[in-house]
């Protein structure tokens, strides 16, 4: 048995399967496909280009970019997409309204204020934070015609940020890309967003190991096994800046824009829909465990949470798998 180390998740496999490796650092992460034929690698590089094709059209900070129109036309104009980034956007906004608001795709200027990805953080006071949570809070000001394929957000003060949703989809996206290819077994690890694409072996499926948050990088509390899945993994330890002896992290709480106050340490969702899993991922986060409990066992959501006491909660598992 060997372990590969991939960013949030551990992928465990038998010694009977051979893995090829390519990976490219994109979407601010190392994506890292896997194949278990020598031949299938050449075939990799078709799904790069499409997911540096995907980059292009979705980041919000790269000029130009489908995403960066739509905020630089803020108030001012709808901005004709792409079908896919459309359909992303499409999603985003239903996943706020399924999560009641959970999961928020119009917090781009709060994140931008708090200043995550730099070193120069920023604390808001909550006057600053007011007028955009307030903003952010109507999700109808993100207009979608889908005859024209165009995106507009109705105030100024408002900007898309898809970082909670882009990864499961574009993990999807190559996940899809590889079964039409015909490669029957591959894993796809964007960061943490995993794909699991056929099954380890015609009676296992893949086994993937949940970091452990307050372990190193190699060390994982638990293991889920996954086929034709994604396993997307949301945690305040991903990103956060320490400020006077206080942790501020990146998954926001869109009622207050400050980062959300919640008593879990990592939640993860399991599905076949991994822009879906990826968007519930960060709700789940948000919501705290018992809120995020209730809502997978009433939408019938696979998800395994992990509180800060250490309690880890399987919710929509067999017994036999948990
Ligand atoms: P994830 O790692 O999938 O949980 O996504 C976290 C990223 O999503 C953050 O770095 C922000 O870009 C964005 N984000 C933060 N809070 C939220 C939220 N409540 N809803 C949607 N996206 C968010
Ligand atoms: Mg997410």
């Amino acid at each position: 048995m060997f372990l590969l180390l991939c960013g949030t998740v551990i992928l465990l496999a038998s010694c009977s399967v051979t893995p090829y490796s390519d990976s490219e650092f994109m979407m601010d992460t190392q994506c890292v496909i896997t194949v278990y034929k020598k031949s299938d690698l050449e075939k990799l590089d078709a799904v790069f280009e499409a997911l540096r094709d995907f980059e292009k059209k979705t980041d919000r900070y790269e000029e130009g970019s489908e995403v960066s129109l739509i905020n630089r036309y803020a108030g001012i104009s709808p901005v004709r997409v792409s079908e896919d980034v459309f359909s992303l956007i499409a999603k985003a906004k239903e996943m706020c309204s399924f999560t009641c608001g959970a999961f928020n795709p119009l917090l781009g200027r709060i994140s931008d204020m708090w200043n995550f990805n730099s070193s120069d953080h920023h604390i808001p006071s909550s006057a600053e934070l007011a007028c955009i949570v307030l903003a952010a809070s109507d999700i109808s000001s993100l207009v979608l015609d889908e005859e024209k394929l165009t995106v507009y957000l109705a105030s100024d003060s408002l900007s898309l940020d898809l970082g909670g949703i882009a990864k499961g989809y574009a993990s999807t996206l190559a996940a899809s890309m590889l079964e039409n290819m015909g490669i029957e077994r591959a894993i796809i690890n964007l960061g943490g967003n995993v794909y699991a694409v056929g099954s380890r072996s015609p009676s296992e499926g893949w086994r993937i190991g949940l970091q452990d948050p307050q372990g190193g990088g190699g060390s994982y509390f638990t293991v889920v096994n996954a086929c034709d899945e994604a396993v997307v993994t949301s945690g305040a330890y991903q990103r956060y800046f320490i400020s006077d002896g206080v942790a501020y992290h990146h998954i926001l709480d869109p009622s207050t824009g400050y980062p959300a106050d919640s008593d879990l340490e990592s939640v993860s969702v399991i599905s076949s829909d991994g822009t879906l899993a990826d968007a519930l991922s960060t709700a789940l986060f948000v919501m705290g465990s018992v809120k995020a409990e209730s809502f997978c066992s009433l939408h019938g959501i696979k998800a395994v949470l992990l509180s800060e006491s250490g309690e880890i909660s399987y919710i929509g598992f067999d017994s036999a798998e948990s």
